[in-house]
């Protein structure tokens, strides 16, 4: 472990893999909880935590999942009790995901009291059929009361996830959802459309012909969704990433030089692009190619330049830690070039795309020697515009922002 606090990683995700029931959806590996083996994961997360803790100096910590509002008073307080041990609390941006059945007044406020100062609520649709077509465990009252629960509870930092796309979701029905999300005041919007995983009841729901994906619908209720949001004072910075610019909730834009306290690290090299105060600062970094670590089972780190995988089981995450390792999977360093490539193809997913220096200040590598021809070939067919001081997509090129990174990896 390196010894200098200079050179600490700054950015700490933690992954809870249960979930009162399995949404028809999702691939994230979680699995239905039972108290045993809850416990047993929490003793020996503890453990991963003091591996890596000389190695970190949060800045951000995010716990997510699976569903980690599912966690009890007792499991939450010996989290983060070892976190205070391992002084890893402090962050100037700690998220927890909440789903809106599992909030509590007393839960809220112990994470509060911790530091925990955003939440990401799992709404995903304000419509009761489609939530019970999607499998989730929350009504849509549970969602208003919860919001009101974390207000209560002190949380200024609230982001609400939405789903769009889903099948036999009209679009006045998802008008009706973001025009009552957007209602709620929340800080943060992440709104993404619903897509079909291998090894889900809805991805087999569509191979069985029981519905069709409706491009022309999609992407209808994406331009819904970026105007509807604009207009309520958000600021898009990825392509389903949408926030505020300031505590008053206008839509005055402030940069992140201007965000005073714990504001981003060299590490994740933001210190020149335009983003919204209440972006999720978490997630910027993994945009920016900063290095994270990732706890829990099925978590990636990567680490100045290596890429880890814990095993997607809890089991052998529990057995392995059990035995003092960390339960790492597989390894992977890539090539200079080819992690530069990466890292260009997920920053384009901002709205600032890539300014030229800041890519070569994080790389090394030079956006207009080495992808040159890819980006004249983007912005000749209108997904990208090469600015003077950066690169970045167009509003049409964001909605085929898949195919114009696999351009940039090598
Ligand atoms: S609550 Fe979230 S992680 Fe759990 S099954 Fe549903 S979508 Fe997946």
């Amino acid at each position: 472990m390196p010894d200098s606090k200079a050179t600490r990683v700054s950015s700490l995700y933690l992954h809870v893999p249960f979930c009162a029931q399995k949404c028809a959806y999702c691939a994230f590996y979680s699995e239905p909880s039972t108290g045993d083996l809850i416990n047993r994961y929490i003793a020996v997360l503890v453990h991963e935590l003091e591996i890596v803790a000389d190695d970190l100096r949060p800045e951000t910590i995010f716990f997510g999942g699976g569903t980690p509002s599912l966690l009890n008073l007792r499991q939450w307080e010996q989290i983060l009790r070892a976190m205070e041990r391992l002084n890893l609390l402090g962050a100037a941006e700690f998220t927890v995901e909440c789903n809106p059945a599992t909030v509590s007044a007393d839960k809220a406020k112990l994470l509060r009291d911790f530091g925990v100062n955003r939440i990401s609520m799992g709404v995903q649709s304000l419509d009761e059929a489609l939530l019970n077509r999607l499998g989730r465990v929350h009504s849509r009252e549970m969602v208003f009361k919860s919001f009101d629960i974390l207000r209560r509870a002190g949380f200024d930092n609230l982001n609400l996830d939405l789903m769009f796309a889903i099948p036999g979701q009209t679009l006045e029905v998802w008008r009706a959802t973001l025009t009552e999300a957007l209602a709620l005041g929340s800080e943060h919007l992440s709104s993404y459309e619903v897509i079909y995983e291998d090894d889900t009841p809805l991805f087999a729901q569509l191979k069985a012909g029981e519905f069709d994906v409706d491009e022309d619908l999609a992407c209808a209720m994406y331009e819904e969704l970026v105007d509807g949001a604009t207009a309520a004072g958000f600021r898009q910075y990825e392509i389903a990433n949408f926030a505020r610019g300031s505590k008053s909730n206008t839509s005055t834009v402030q940069s992140l030089q201007s965000v005073p306290e714990g504001g981003m690290t060299e590490d994740c090299g933001l210190t020149t692009v335009d983003i919204p105060a209440f972006a999720c600062r978490h997630n910027v970094n993994y945009w920016r190619g900063g290095s994270f670590y990732g706890l829990g089972p099925s978590a990636t780190s990567y680490v100045r330049g290596v890429r880890t995988k814990n095993w997607a089981n809890t089991q052998l995450y529990c057995e392995q830690l059990g035995k003092g390792n960390r339960a790492i999977e597989s390894r992977e360093e890539l090539p200079p070039l080819r992690r530069a490539g990466e890292t260009a193809a997920f920053g384009l997913r901002m709205v600032a795309g890539w300014p030229f220096e800041e890519f070569q200040r994080t790389t090394n590598f030079d956006l207009r020697r080495e992808w040159s021809a890819d980006m004249n070939q983007l912005a000749d067919r209108g997904w990208a515009k090469i600015s003077p001081d950066r690169f970045h997509l167009t509003p049409r090129g964001l909605r085929f922002a898949d195919a114009a990174a696999e351009m940039f990896l090598r």
